[in-house]
Formats: C-alpha cells, structure tokens, sequence
C-alpha cells in the first residue's frame, strides 16, 4: 500500500490528569452547548475521517487483516453513516419536548423535557471494530453537547494512532481529547469523576469499569460480549443456515461480540447442515481462508494462544476447518461437532471463528439448554418458520435478535446488551439519547396564583373540592 502510519505513543500518566482537565474545563464554560457548534464539530470528523480513509485502512489491515471490503463497510462507511444520520437529525432531537397528555391545571404550568448534555465522558473502545465501536459513542455524545475523551484499545496500535490524528486533525482540541493506553493509562482514567462512561469490551473489564464508576456514583453504559446461541430449528433451511452462519464467523475472523457462539441444532438437519458448511466454505474461499485477502487474522499472540488451547481441549470432532498458522495468527473457519453443552466451546465466548454444532432432539431441548448456558446474551439467532420462531422469541431473553440471519444490526435500531452482556444501547436515535439527562421543567405563571392557592395551608375542607 505505502501508506505511512503514525507509532502508538502512551499518555504519561502524569500527563493524564492535566489532559482531561481541559475538556472538563471546556464543558463548565459551556462551549459544547451550542448545537451549531456540535453540528460543525461532526463534519468537521466526517472531513478528516474521509482525508484519513487510506491510513484507516491501512491500520486495519495491519492490526488484523482486515478485508479492505470490511473496513469499508464496517468501519469508514459505518460512521460516515452514522454523522449524516445525526447531523440531519439533530435540530428534531435537540428540541424540548411536550409533556405527554395531562390535566388542564398542569399544562398551564408549560410542562416540558429538556436534552440537556450530562458533562465531560469518558468513552473507552474495544480492538474489534477499533474505528466504529470507538468513534461511533462519540459522534453521540458530541451530538448531546458533552465533551470527550476518548481511549481507543491497544490491541489495535495502528488503529488507534491513526485514530488520535483524525481526532486531532478534526475536532476542536479544547472540548475532545485522547488519551492512549493500555490498563495502567484506563485505570488512571477511571480514578477521575466522569460524568458518563461509555466502556465496550468483555465482561471481565466491565465489571472492573462499573465498579470504579460507584464510588462517584457515575452512570455507566456496559456494552459487552455474549455467549451468543443459534438455534436451528427442523423447519429451517440448511444452506440458507450454513451461508449465514458461516458468513457470521468468518466476519473479522469471528471476532465479532454479537456472533453467534455455538449452534443447536435439530439432529434431523446436523448432516446437511454440516454438508453446506462444507458447501459454502469452499464457495466463499475457493483455495481456502489461508492467505485470503478476505479474511482476518487473530488480533495478536494471547488471543491466538487462548483460542488455540479451546481447540485443543475441545471433546468434540472437527468436521471442517481446524487448522492454524502461529506466525501469521491465523485460524481457519472450523466447524465442530460437541458431544454436550458444556463443552468449552459452548460454554465460553470464543471470539474467534469456531463454529461448535451440538444436535438435540426438538425445539424444546434447544431452549432449555440456550438459556442454560447463559440467560441474556447479547444476540440470538433463530432458524425457522415463524411458529419456531415466535416460540423461540417467547422463551427467551437477549440483546438483539436475527431471525434467519447472523449477527446483523440495523444501524438506526437501539443496540445493546441486557443482563450479563451489558446495559444501556446506542445507535441511531438512542446514541443521542444516552448522552443526555432528560431534564423536565415546569414554568408556573403568577396569574396561576389563583388556582395554586388550593395547595396552601389551612387546608380545611378543600380536599373536597378536588
Ligand atoms: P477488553 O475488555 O479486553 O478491552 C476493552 C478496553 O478495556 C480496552 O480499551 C482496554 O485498554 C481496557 N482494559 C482492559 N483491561 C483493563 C483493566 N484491567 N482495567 C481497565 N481497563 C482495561 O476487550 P477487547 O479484548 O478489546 O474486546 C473483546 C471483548 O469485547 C469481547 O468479550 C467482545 O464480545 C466484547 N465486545 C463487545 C462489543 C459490544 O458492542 N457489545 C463490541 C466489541 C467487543
């Protein structure tokens, strides 16, 4: 390619409480209330996102292998996206809102809901989707008026270099900053008062992000990982399951937080399904993933080593795929067949592009064990006609639902997380409505006087003039 790309330099953590003082500063001087100023800030990222397109690509490709074609549509074409959505909505969003219906004497008082910004946050991004997951909370809050700090993930080093000159070329440096680093640099971090924290990554951080937040009684947004189950029903298609399926794994190289995990599959169709796997594999990658520009490699050394020893320890049968190359940290789409859920591979989020495929006897089985594994993932992916399905939706709880489809979201619909995967949901309207604190004001005329005066002492007789 020959594009030069910026060297990752940490924030001294000195250097950090300095840093953030600045958009604090910013926010209590009110700069970011503007919303001319928000919407000019918005394109002012779009133009440097697009004048970075070239190195945003390059830095995909060199922190994962990223599929020119995915880093498009993922990630640059994503949030593009994302900033025209919100810049030709922010004068509807941004305008107070009525009061729902009400009696005569309350709406005399003007009763009404106001989006006012909650502060300086802090947003802090995971290595998958460096660009989009990082960037995407932040053209939210940015719409709300907050001001920002942004910590993109050090596992994506070029990703997030290149990220701190988009940020630097496009946004006013007095109200959004970054800070870069790994758990030293985000404990640093989270040591200061936020106003909201905005954290994508897996549980076992979440857990450590809500547990700094409590203490400054800060409202925190867990957008986390799932043990995502399918569920392929005797009514379902098994190319139309395998061509999906296999589509949501080989995507980044499974290492997607709303993939599916593992598939339940009616013993009926196992054979076929498996069948079409085998099918699709060698239509989508006709001399195989290795050495494909169209498939990613596993982000770096520990996440090759833990996805590896998974593979190792599985009891189940490798029925496609199965093979790795440590120097080039690449693992094959593989499909395994398990003998029992509680298979590693079931029962642990694999973030990488395993394909586990238990059989069971009905549709009933298939709900009991999903649920048994873990009771709200962050996607469920129901294969079927609408009966199946319906009884799927009926009997389960999960982030966001697919139906005949792998991990797709719509990018204007709410996503999130519910329970163990997280709380809170951004996107389209809703990363808008995350930033702000809905603020109800009411204003009460003197002439109302008369009619408030029932509210006074004595009161006597008057509760029955009511
Ligand atoms: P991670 O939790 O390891 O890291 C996320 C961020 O937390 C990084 O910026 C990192 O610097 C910081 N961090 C790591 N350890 C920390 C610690 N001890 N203290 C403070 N900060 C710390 O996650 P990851 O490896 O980047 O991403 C993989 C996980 O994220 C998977 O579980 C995946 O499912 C989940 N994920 C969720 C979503 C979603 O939108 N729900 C999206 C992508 C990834």
């Amino acid at each position: 390619m020959g594009v030069e790309l910026p060297e990752l330099q940490f924030t001294s953590l000195d250097e950090i409480p300095l840093r953030i003082s600045v958009p604090r500063k910013a926010f209590l001087e009110h700069k970011t209330r503007d919303v001319e100023f928000r919407l000019v800030q918005l394109r002012k990222l779009y133009w440097a996102i697009k004048d970075h397109e070239e190195e945003i690509f390059e830095a995909c490709a060199q922190d994962l292998h990223k599929p020119r074609f995915e880093t498009e549509l993922a990630e640059i074409g994503w949030i593009l996206n994302d900033i025209v959505f919100t810049t030709r909505n922010l004068h509807k969003w941004v305008k107070d809102e009525k009061a729902p219906d009400i009696d005569l004497n309350y709406k005399l008082m003007n009763p009404k809901i106001r989006k006012d910004p909650l502060g300086c946050v802090l947003v802090i991004g995971a290595f998958n989707f460096p660009f989009q997951l990082t960037l995407g909370p932040v053209i939210g809050a940015i719409a709300a008026g907050n001001t920002v700090v942004i910590k993109p993930s050090e596992n994506a080093p070029r990703s997030a270099a290149v990220m701190q000159k988009i940020v630097e070329a496009g946004l006013d440096p007095s109200c959004y900053t970054i800070v870069q680093g790994g758990v030293p640099e985000t404990q640093a971090l989270l040591a200061e008062r936020w106003d909201k924290i905005f954290f994508t990554g897996g549980a076992n951080v979440g857990r450590i992000i809500a547990k700094a937040a409590a203490p400054h009684l800060t409202p925190v947004v867990l957008e986390l990982g799932g043990i995502n189950p399918a569920i392929v029903t005797k009514s379902a298609d098994p190319r139309l399951v395998a061509r999906r399926m296999l589509w949501g794994k080989l995507l980044n190289a499974g290492q997607v937080c709303t993939s599916q995990n593992y598939l339940l599959v009616d013993k009926a169709l196992v054979g076929p399904v498996v069948e079409e796997f085998k099918k699709a594999y060698k239509e989508f990658y006709p001399n195989g993933a290795k050495g494909s520009e169209d498939y990613s490699k596993i982000v770096n050394e520990t996440h090759f080593q833990r996805l590896k020893s998974m593979l190792d320890n599985t009891k189940g049968k490798i029925l496609m795929g199965g093979t790795m190359d440590e120097k080039e940290l690449f693992i094959e789409p593989t499909v395994v067949q398990v003998e029992s859920i509680d298979d590693s591979l079931c029962t642990s989020e694999s973030f990488g592009p395993f394909i586990p495929i238990l059989a069971v006897d009905n549709l009933d089985e298939a709900i009991q064990l999903a649920n048994g594994v873990q009771s709200t993932p962050l996607g469920l992916y129901p294969f079927g006609n609408k009966a199946d399905v319906e009884k799927i939706l009926a009997a389960t709880r999960s982030g966001g639902v697919s139906i005949n489809d792998a991990a797709l979201h719509i990018p204007t619909l709410p996503f999130g997380g519910v329970g163990e995967s997280g709380y809170g949901a951004y996107r389209g309207r809703s990363s808008f409505d995350v930033w702000v604190h809905r603020r109800p004001i009411t204003s009460s005329p003197s002439w109302l006087e008369a009619i408030l005066a029932i509210r006074y002492p004595p009161y006597g007789n008057k509760i029955k003039t009511f």
